[in-house]
């Protein structure tokens, strides 16, 4: 019996670093469910619920997807990898299948934290299988659909996932939620401890490095204050 199951992202990374593969994989097609929508989700079950539609009805021996991404960012291992998937007609053999549960015709994909847990995911993906972004495609560049949804750019999709893949110079990225920003806060692992430029990290959290008391040893960082540009209008 088919089964899916929820992991953490750093236990998805790591099965798709570990999982034997005996498919080449050329590319990973992007999904939206379209239907459920992320309003409709309810964590596991809408999953289990996917894969029954597409037993069921659809007569397929499992989830068309091998990952689903909950709204919030919960990941979930479906079809086995090492199997083709059945979610992009004629692409099935040499691709892994993700699908976001939203509907991105409607739904803004700049509120949904699912977008770059997503993208790490893809990442992932891409480094496993020495890919190249350009190999990261959505399902209407090869079906008569908006799919991944016409809110979801490819581009920057795939300027996203680049960014998210590990150099070896650098390989923890600070990403702001929701949405997908990459931070340039330089970030390094230090003893177990993450330590970031402060000032990069605080502008894209919309606030300010106010002062710097090097002998108390703190830095006062405040929420940019919102002045209207051009206060007289206000009266009339
Ligand atoms: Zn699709």
């Amino acid at each position: 019996m088919p089964r899916e199951r929820q992991v953490t992202l750093p236990e998805c990374v790591q099965h798709i670093r570990q999982v034997p593969m005996e498919r080449r994989i050329s590319e990973v097609i992007i999904h939206h469910t379209w239907r459920p929508t992320a309003a409709d989700y309810h964590g596991l079950s809408t999953v289990r619920g996917v894969r029954r539609y597409h037993m069921q009805q659809r007569g397929w021996s499992d989830n068309g997807y091998h990952i689903m991404i909950g709204p919030s960012g919960d990941i979930f291992l479906c079809r086995p990898m090492s199997r083709a998937g059945a979610h992009c007609r004629g692409h099935n053999q040499h691709s892994i299948g993700l699908a976001y549960i939203a509907d991105f015709d409607t739904e803004n994909p700049a509120d949904c934290p699912a977008v770059a847990v997503g993208q790490q995911v893809v990442a992932a993906l891409l480094e496993r299988f020495e890919l190249t972004p350009e190999q990261i495609h959505f399902h209407r560049e090869y079906a008569n659909k908006t799919c991944p949804g016409t809110r979801l750019h490819l581009d920057e999709y795939r300027h996203q996932a680049e960014l998210l893949m590990c150099d070896h110079t650098d390989s923890i990225k600070v990403v702001l939620l929701p949405g997908s920003q990459t931070i340039p806060c330089r970030p390094h692992l230090e003893d177990g401890t993450t330590r970031v430029d402060l000032r990069p990290l605080a502008t894209a959290l919309d606030c300010e490095v106010y002062d710097h008391l090097a002998d108390q040893g703190k830095v006062y960082v405040r929420r940019r204050v919102q002045t209207p540009n051009n206060p007289e209008t206000l009266h009339h």
